[in-house]
């Protein structure tokens, strides 16, 4: 009696490998297997969007810049410089109904080439860095890591960049000082045991030969990528160059339930949203999903989620339907409803003491929704109203979508941000609502399959909702 009474009472919080049948499992591990193939290929924001695309145009999707009306059921998309990518498909209903947006990230904490990247020490060359978003500096000496990005010359010529993934490729590192003269070192603070200013990437060692010019190793460095590329030292002046983890994504464990991947912070997000929305044919309400850049460092910039572009973007899609009239952005924004799809922190068995368990993100456990984000007090919080949150959980619930409702750490400790705020600044209701991940923003970061594959079928399930 207590039993089925507690059993009607309490908030179930399920672990989902015991909620599912075996052929649901090797559904699970399908979309798993596709999003770590995929991860293999698109380990950057440009590499993401590319694939993306790929992927869009595969799927019947077309640029928008090549319709001049639009209509229910069409399938278009918008790139920005690269980097950031919307996509829609048009719904049945009148867009003056809102839209229902799905935002994620592409970019993730790594390290950037700094404009005067190239120099020698001692018989030794070097790429200078300078790191993007939160990392922990310590974790990423001593890993492969292989160069990602794009060179343009002066007269608009781009050479795309992609050294240290193939079999056959060398990879790059950054060394640390060995322990036995690691004394000192070892008695700072961790987050001071490695200067940002000694991130320097070892690129090479042999001298220029038969010549008495002086920095040798530099000069045949500059050589070999002259060879190759045709460039010269200036050429750094105008090019993106990141570094990031030489690791392929794996499945992880003897039961090879959860992967192991650089980037996942939130490619995760994005490609599970992206992957769902490949499936949508015929929709309600027009359904949007955003791919958004520079998330890691602000969403700052004509490519991050700051930017009027997405303005743009759905601007273009009211002129296109015929019907765009002073305010209707406005007015189609504060109808809209969004999924601001990023991951959250994974709770750690290991490092329980930052969390609250009762409210915190547990692999395996299903999407977490975070109602709030911010920090110490709420502060910079994006908080979803009671309404919008039921309006969620109806559609997960509807669905046997397993969900935790979660807070990203302890409430003196935790925090972070998203997109989430700046699409609730244009009036739209917003969550977050991603995977949980082990070890974010580390170069190799853990999520669940069970939990990806949940993240799937909630970005399914709202855009089907009417
Ligand atoms: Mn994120
Ligand atoms: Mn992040």
């Amino acid at each position: 009696m207590s039993k089925e009474l507690k059993e009607k009472l309490f908030l179930q919080k399920k672990d989902g490998w015991e909620t599912i049948k075996e052929e649901e499992k090797s559904k699970i591990f399908a979309v798993s297997k596709s999003y770590i193939e995929f991860l293999n290929k698109a380990k950057t924001e440009r590499e993401f969007i590319k694939e993306a695309k790929k992927m869009a145009d595969e799927n019947g999707y077309k640029d928008i810049m090549m319709f001049d009306t639009l209509k229910p059921g069409d399938k278009v998309y918008f790139i920005n410089r690269e980097k950031s990518m919307y996509l829609a498909i048009i719904g049945e209903k009148s867009i003056e109904e809102g839209l229902h947006i799905i935002g994620s990230h592409v970019d993730s904490p790594r390290l950037d080439l700094k404009p005067n990247p190239l120099y020698e020490d001692t018989g030794l060359a070097y790429f200078k860095t300078h790191y993007y978003g939160g990392i922990k500096k310590y974790q990423w000496t001593t890993i492969p890591l292989s160069i990602h990005g794009v060179i343009v010359k002066a007269n608009g010529e781009k050479i795309e960049i992609n050294i240290g993934e193939a079999e056959e490729d060398p990879i790059f590192t950054i060394t640390d000082l060995l322990p036995h003269l690691a004394q000192d070192q070892m008695n700072k603070k961790l987050k001071e045991g490695i200067d940002g200013e000694d991130l320097n990437l070892l690129i090479g060692s042999i001298p220029y030969a038969n010549t008495d010019v002086s920095e040798k190793v530099k000069l045949n460095i500059l050589n070999l990528l002259n060879q190759k590329y045709g460039i010269t030292e200036a050429d750094f002046t105008s090019a993106e160059l990141e570094l990031v983890p030489a690791f392929r994504a794996k499945s992880l464990g003897f039961d090879e339930s959860m992967v192991a991947a650089y980037g996942q912070d939130d490619k995760v997000c994005a490609y599970t949203s992206l992957h769902a929305m490949m499936e949508l044919e015929k929709v309600e309400k027009t359904a949007i999903c955003i791919l958004s850049d520079k998330e890691e460092i602000g969403s700052v910039g004509n490519t991050g989620m700051e930017s009027h572009m997405f303005d743009f973007f759905i601007s273009e899609i009211l002129n296109k339907l015929g019907i765009n009239k002073p305010n209707l952005l406005d007015k189609v924004f504060c109808f809209s409803k969004m999924l601001s799809s990023d991951v959250d922190a994974g709770f750690d068995p290991i490092y329980s003491s930052v969390s609250d368990k009762t409210n915190a993100g547990f692999l395996g456990k299903g999407i977490c929704l975070n109602k709030y984000t911010g920090s110490r007090g709420k502060s910079g919080a994006s908080d979803a109203n009671a309404e919008y949150v039921a309006w969620v959980r109806d559609i997960l619930e509807k669905n046997n979508i397993l969900y935790q409702i979660t807070e990203l750490g302890k409430v003196d400790i935790g925090g972070g941000g998203t997109i989430a705020y700046i699409l609730a600044n244009k009036g739209v209701d917003v969550i977050d609502c991603g995977v949980p991940v082990l070890s974010m923003h580390a170069p190799y970061e853990v999520t669940s399959k069970f939990d990806i594959y949940e993240a799937y079928r909630t970005y399914q399930a709202f855009w089907k909702k009417n």
